[in-house]
């Protein structure tokens, strides 16, 4: 048995659980964000821990939705996390760890991967939940290749990239964002800002039943490279513990605001850093268009693309990005989907731009 067919057996005799029924989602006013980001802060993001249904794993925090852990290490070593073993010991190939590259993400070149090219349109959407269903007992459609994780198909073969989404919560935008990936059955990574989660709690509880990652944005979006060693701390864990409040789901990663860093910093987020390759400076352009133009054609398997929740342009093309890059063969998948599936087991205080 190799790698894949240990991730996909773990995830197939786990995938039970995909569709969790949350509460009428409540409508919050509308965020303006104006004053609360820096205008220049190109390189921010966030970033939310993945979910994937792991075998027998039943939730460990009170809230959680039933299936869902963000514990990813059933992944690497065999399963001896998860209550439901994974077959024999079969050696998990080392954890490739990128090496923190010396780019700053938001010069980084486009991807030398190749691209995806002439895969065929993916179904729809809808297929998804229907596949969490088959995928219960042969994997999907008996398709080897495809794994289940967040309550729909993966194929590991196929070129998969994760779409990003920081500063929020924010919730018209947000929720347009989500009712895009919704309709296409794909998934994506909010990197949110603790002190505006609770007021949204719907829109963070939404993502989380919608299989999206939540993930950690500090608590203030305060730029941990100007503050010391126990603030950086302090703004890590504030922020995963309102998110774990909120919606029962720790996050497992973290974006730096502004993407700004020193030792200090590297020294005591003490989470894994997900920064990015692709970034698309909606924040700047506030144009659609020009975001769309910066991810289609350009993105290429195993990239991060950088995009915020704040602004309604970055809706508009998130609608226009999805159908485009599914129709085009590319699985939306969050930022531990991409990881995991790759082989990375993500270490704390490492930065990660991208997972070819
Ligand atoms: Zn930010």
């Amino acid at each position: 048995m190799n790698f894949k067919s240990v991730i996909r057996a773990a995830l197939a005799a786990a995938a039970v659980s995909a569709v969790f029924s949350f509460q009428a989602l409540a409508d919050y006013a509308t965020y303006s964000s104006s004053g609360d980001l820096p205008a220049g802060s190109a390189q921010e993001s966030s970033g939310t821990p993945g979910v994937i249904y792991a075998p027998g794993v039943t939730p460990g925090h009170s809230g959680t939705p039933q299936g869902v852990v963000t514990d990813y290490s059933y992944l690497y070593n065999n399963g001896n996390t998860a209550e439901t073993q994974t077959p024999q010991a079969q050696p998990a190939p080392a954890p490739a760890v990128l090496p923190e590259q010396a780019a700053q993400p938001e010069t980084a070149p486009a991807s030398s991967a190749a691209a995806p090219a002439e895969l065929p349109a993916q179904e729809p959407t809808d297929a998804a939940s229907q596949q969490t269903q088959a995928a219960a007992q042969t994997g999907v459609d008996g398709n080897p290749n495809l794994i289940m994780s967040n309550g729909r198909a993966i194929d590991v073969t196929k070129p998969m990239v994760a779409l990003t989404y920081d500063d929020g919560p924010q919730t018209n935008a947000g929720n347009r964002i989500m009712d895009v990936f919704a309709r296409y059955g794909q998934r994506a990574t909010f990197f949110m800002v603790g002190d505006r989660v609770s007021s949204r709690a719907a829109e963070v509880q939404r993502m989380v039943a919608e299989g999206h990652e939540v993930a950690n944005h500090t608590y203030s979006h305060t730029y941990l490279n100007k503050v010391d060693a126990a603030t950086i701390r302090k703004q890590v864990t504030a922020c995963n513990d309102i998110i774990e409040q909120v919606t029962g789901v720790r996050p497992t990663i973290m974006r730096l605001p502004g993407g700004n860093k020193n030792s200090t910093v590297l020294q005591n987020v003490n989470m894994p850093i997900i920064l990015w390759n692709i970034d698309t400076l909606d924040w700047k352009t506030r144009n659609a268009q020009s975001t769309i133009n910066a991810v289609v054609g350009h993105v290429h398997d195993g990239d991060i693309v950088l995009m915020h929740e704040l602004y309604d342009a970055t809706a508009t093309a998130t609608e226009t990005i999805v159908p485009t890059l599914v129709g085009q063969g590319f699985q939306l998948v969050t930022v531990s989907e991409l990881a995991a599936i790759r082989g990375v087991q993500l270490v704390p205080n490492q930065v990660y731009y991208s997972f070819k």
